[in-house]
């Protein structure tokens, strides 16, 4: 039992183990996956932003070499028209004089009265002397309603005075199209945004997270502080889903990639491997258990079978010893019977030897007997043996005494350790009790059931011959009907 139940649960221990090991690798693979695709996606990322920088700074510097006059800007467009079928990313090149007013477009005509100095990039340029290019927040298109991401320039008349914005837009549809070709899976997400946690292109698109401000999300808010890559689990607030995240901020540009994807899809895999692993154990366990519930079965069975052998055993061991016992008695008197005289007599007489103690024998015969039965018939004469027998046996105190029946209506008496005296002592003591019994005998001339006792004491080479002892016992007895009987006779 005990081993069964130390087998179960090392096997369910095991398995867990296995099991949670498993979790944490597929989780980790996770993991390696995400931050390869920040890698690559944070390349990608800074090289459209590098090459749009390139471009405006060649813009900005024939601008502020060429001035921009009309026919200067005609000469600009003409140029930028033959370069953009290199950049298909690019969605187009605006230019902007100091109030915002359009001076040019790329891709189409200007629309009438066409202003942006509300827009982000504008003001940040004029007020911001720094040549720097500048990435401003996702914008909606006046004119097509198209998102976009502005990379822009700002560019200085001859008295180093702001003389207007160069801005390249950067169709956040192209983006999508790219890292719409990354499996991220149902729940996953790909996202680009500002070091301040504007969001300004997320995989699948949103319209209402566009341009929000992600800095009290975990990872701007707790990991990114003392970290530029690394991952992360938590639950989102938005959608309730758990994911995990691989960030990574770019190291020459103010911008963040992560890569998040649904911890339950992530772990889809596992989870099958893992409810094939507990159907498996489950059903050894229970193989296991059917075994040993078998094999316990079969040991009961068999320590049943081994109980009721040696019952059976212990019985027949007492019916032995009961056989035994009623092959020394007699059935009558319930006196030991001649067969136990014989044999006792033999060892009590050995012993006697060994000893050198006497051994003792009183031969008892009831007076007419014969009349009595003739009288009161043989079942009366059977009581009568049984009370006499009674009676002889409470006159004996030894253990080592024993009362017998000889024969008939004859019964002796082994007394161990006993001279003459001693067993005259015994006799005197039966014909006293048995006078005192008063068992009535009509045919008798004392009125009452007598005995007559014929006493022998053997010791040393007298107990050589025990036929010899018997009949000097037997002569004893003789002696004492010839006087008369009730009475008894020693040795001659
Ligand atoms: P006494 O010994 O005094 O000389 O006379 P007795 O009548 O006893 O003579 P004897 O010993 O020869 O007779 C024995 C009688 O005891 C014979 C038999 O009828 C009777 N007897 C012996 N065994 C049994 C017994 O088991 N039951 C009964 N009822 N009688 C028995
Ligand atoms: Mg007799
Ligand atoms: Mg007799």
């Amino acid at each position: 039992m005990l081993l069964l139940l130390v087998i179960g649960c090392s096997l369910t221990s095991l398995t867990i183990w296995k099991v949670w090991s498993s979790r944490e690798r597929a989780l980790a693979e996770v993991d390696v996956h995400g931050l390869n695709l920040t890698q690559a996606l944070n390349t990608y990322t800074e090289g459209i932003v590098r090459q749009s920088s390139l471009l405006l700074l060649g813009l900005v510097e024939r601008l502020e070499a060429e001035g921009d006059g009309p026919a200067q800007i005609q000469r600009i467009k003409t140029l930028i028209d033959s370069q953009q079928s290199l950049m298909p990313q690019l969605s187009g090149i605006t230019i902007y004089d100091r109030h915002g007013h359009w001076l040019m477009s790329s891709n189409r005509p200007i629309p009438a009265g066409a202003n942006s100095s509300d827009r982000a990039y504008f003001k940040h340029h004029r007020d911001d002397p720094s040549r720097e290019s500048f990435i401003g927040p996702p914008i909606q298109s006046r004119a097509n309603h198209e998102w976009v991401v502005t990379i822009s320039r700002r560019f200085n008349d001859d008295a180093g005075q702001f003389a207007g914005v160069v801005a390249v837009t950067l169709g956040v549809e192209n983006f999508l199209r790219v890292f719409g070709k990354l499996d991220v899976g149902q729940d996953g997400a790909i996202g680009l945004s500002y070091t301040d946690g504007t969001l300004l292109v997320r995989y699948p698109f949103r319209e209402q997270d566009m341009g929000r401000n992600f800095s009290k999300s975990p990872i701007y808010a707790k990991y990114l502080v003392d970290r530029s890559v690394g991952t992360a689990s938590y639950t989102s607030s938005l959608d309730g889903v758990e994911r995990l995240y691989a960030f990574r901020k770019s190291e020459t540009l103010p911008l963040i990639t992560t890569v998040a994807l649904g911890k339950d899809e992530a772990l889809a895999a596992w989870r099958i491997e893992a409810g094939l692993s507990a159907v498996v154990v489950v059903g050894l366990l229970g193989l296991t258990g059917l075994i040993g519930w078998f094999l316990i079965l079969d040991i009961r069975r068999r320590t049943a079978a081994e109980e009721a052998l040696r019952d059976a055993q212990q019985q027949l061991l007492a019916s032995n010893r009961q056989l035994e016992l009623l092959a020394m008695k007699d059935a009558l008197t319930g006196l030991a019977n001649r067969r136990c005289f014989d044999e006792t007599l033999a060892v009590e007489a050995r012993r006697a030897q060994r000893d050198g103690t006497s051994l003792a024998l009183l031969m008892i015969d009831i007076d007419h007997f014969k009349l009595f039965n003739d009288a009161l018939g043989h079942v009366a004469g059977d009581a009568c043996l049984q009370a006499v027998s009674k009676v002889l046996e409470s006159c004996v105190r030894r253990p080592s005494d024993l009362v017998a029946r000889y024969g008939g209506e004859e019964m002796a008496v082994i007394m161990p350790a006993t001279d003459s005296a001693g067993a005259t002592v015994v006799a005197q003591l039966m014909l006293e009790r048995l006078q005192q019994a008063h068992i009535a005998h009509p045919g008798s001339p004392f009125g009452r059931v007598t005995v007559s006792i014929g006493i022998a004491v053997g010791t040393g080479v007298g107990l050589d011959s025990l036929p010899d002892l018997i009949e000097a016992a037997d002569q004893a007895l003789y002696r004492a009907k010839a006087a008369g009987r009730n009475g008894m006779a020693g040795q001659a």
